[in-house]
């Protein structure tokens, strides 16, 4: 008998589907938020704090020894992208990242000394910004503090991710020495037009050369990033660049959809609005990586996603144990996960917090000795149902609603009855197949499977029952600042 959320059936696309994709995205709206966490990430607020967060991390304390997961932000870059909506620090002055490496320190020591006793680490991911705008001491720093706080298993996935312009042969092997396993390296595009477009002139061979590395010294997974919708790119351009990409035969890929926000991200107001590829031609570039990466062998994870049937993604979503966690997807389910450093977000014993965007404010509050949380949200039951049940469909394609109905204590149609009438209508054109027993995105619907989560998203609902007017451009809850919210 299959898992009870063991993914559907509708794995790979066809020209039908695509087809019908190319139709429909004119009519619905394919946006809205990625769910890398329920509540999304724009509904936390101020009143979790220090307090909220100790109180979060001494309920994490009772479930020891479980394992943890951590994530690190490290904010500097040396160069701005123009596309770029993360939160990070432009500077050429390295002297910057040793006072915030001496802080990240004190942020381990202080949520260490909060859990109790050392704490098993199975998924480590380091983000930015730059991770590698660290100098191989600092990095040796921050490594060397992350080991006295906890113990990073060795079986675990620890991933960093990588700008190919700024790594040689030297640093790739220091990261394998300090026990990374997997890295992620940003590309965008490989055409010369594009790349001055964005501002982020990086050669295939400086790529080419990060990966080989890699492989030479035993890195167990090689992501890479695209990004579709930029400054100059055509279908056949982008082609091109899929092409380029495939013969580094990466074990995943994203392929993220750039999202035009000059009035959100001020460095996006440096990008020529009238060199953008229309929607017309946006949807066929997507369209079109689509069969591409799919014919290469890639399966379609979901959500921009696409990796390798081998690679413990592809595996983990076959088996229905997939996640979606704020790195995206992830392969091992229900760890508290730690945010470290400047706007770092964790999830820890039902509540999200979040730390301060600023160094100065970051620095101060570890500086009065307080955990620097300045946002976040405590979880109820009905949050934690939602969130289930978003995370089955984004992950699987499937639910099983007896086994929600058994976990969670509910009687499925009367508590979602409003929900099922729109998913009826979401079902008039193909996204999903609802039976008594079960609710399937098609493969059509996987492709707007963000359509369908939104249906389940109470405050989403909540806010179209009671119109509000749109967030000011300066309002910092409307910016989303986890690293992958950057191209919505
Ligand atoms: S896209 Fe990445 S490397 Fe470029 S400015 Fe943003 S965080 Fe830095």
């Amino acid at each position: 008998m299959s898992a009870p959320n063991t993914p559907s059936a509708s794995t790979a696309f066809d020209r039908h589907a695509l087809a019908d994709f190319r139709s429909l995205a004119g009519r619905i709206d394919g946006n809205g938020p990625r769910y890398t966490s329920y509540p999304t990430a724009d509904r936390f607020h101020a009143e979790v704090g220090d307090a909220g967060y100790r109180h979060a991390l001494n309920a994490c304390r009772a479930n020891a020894p479980a394992p943890l997961s951590l994530y690190l932000h490290i904010p500097f870059c040396e160069n701005i992208c123009y596309y770029c909506g993360c939160n990070k620090i432009i500077t050429k002055d390295h002297s910057r990242s040793a006072r915030y490496v001496d802080y990240l320190s004190r942020e381990m020591a202080m949520v260490a000394g909060q859990l109790g006793e050392r704490r098993a680490v199975m998924q480590s991911h380091w983000g930015g910004g730059t991770p590698t705008f660290l100098d191989p001491g600092e990095m040796r720093a921050v490594m060397a503090a992350l080991h006295q706080h906890f113990d990073l298993l060795p079986e675990g996935e620890h991933a960093i991710e990588i700008d190919p312009r700024r790594v040689t042969d030297d640093r790739m092997a220091l990261l394998a020495e300090l026990g990374f396993n997997r890295i992620s390296l940003g590309v965008q595009d490989f055409d010369p037009e594009v790349q001055q477009a964005i501002h982020r002139v990086q050669s295939f061979e400086e790529t080419r050369s990060v990966v080989l590395a890699a492989r030479r010294l035993g890195f167990q997974s090689v992501s890479m990033d695209l990004i579709y919708g930029l400054p100059h790119q055509t279908t056949a351009r982008f082609n091109a660049t899929v092409d380029r990409t495939l013969e580094l035969h990466p074990d995943r890929l994203s392929v993220y959809s750039y999202a035009h926000l000059p009035h959100v991200f001020k460095p996006q107001r440096r990008i020529d609005a009238a060199a953008l590829p229309p929607a017309g031609e946006k949807l066929d570039i997507l369209v079109s990586t689509i069969e591409r990466l799919t014919a290469a062998g890639y399966i379609y994870i979901g959500m921009d996603h696409f990796a390798l049937p081998g690679d413990d993604l592809a595996i983990a979503q076959r088996e229905g144990r997939l996640q979606r966690n704020f790195q995206g997807y992830a392969t091992h389910a229900g760890y508290d996960q730690i945010g470290l450093g400047v706007s770092a977000i964790g999830a820890v014993a039902g509540h999200y917090v979040q730390n301060a965007r600023t160094t100065d404010e970051y620095y101060a509050a570890l500086d009065a000795g307080r955990l620097p949380t300045v946002r976040g949200f405590e979880t109820s039951a009905d949050d934690h149902l939602r969130r289930a049940i978003i995370g089955a469909l984004m992950c699987n394609g499937t639910l099983d609603i007896a086994a929600v109905e058994a976990e969670h204590g509910i009687d499925f149609a009367t508590v979602f009855a409003p929900e099922l009438a729109d998913l009826d209508r979401l079902a008039e054109d193909n996204l999903v197949r609802r039976t008594p027993a079960r609710i399937e995105i098609t493969t059509l619907g996987r492709l707007l499977v963000r359509r369908v989560a939104m249906v389940f998203d109470r405050y989403l609902r909540a806010d179209a029952a009671r119109p509000r007017p749109a967030p000011a451009a300066n309002d910092a809850k409307a910016v989303p600042i986890a690293r992958y919210s950057r191209v919505v």
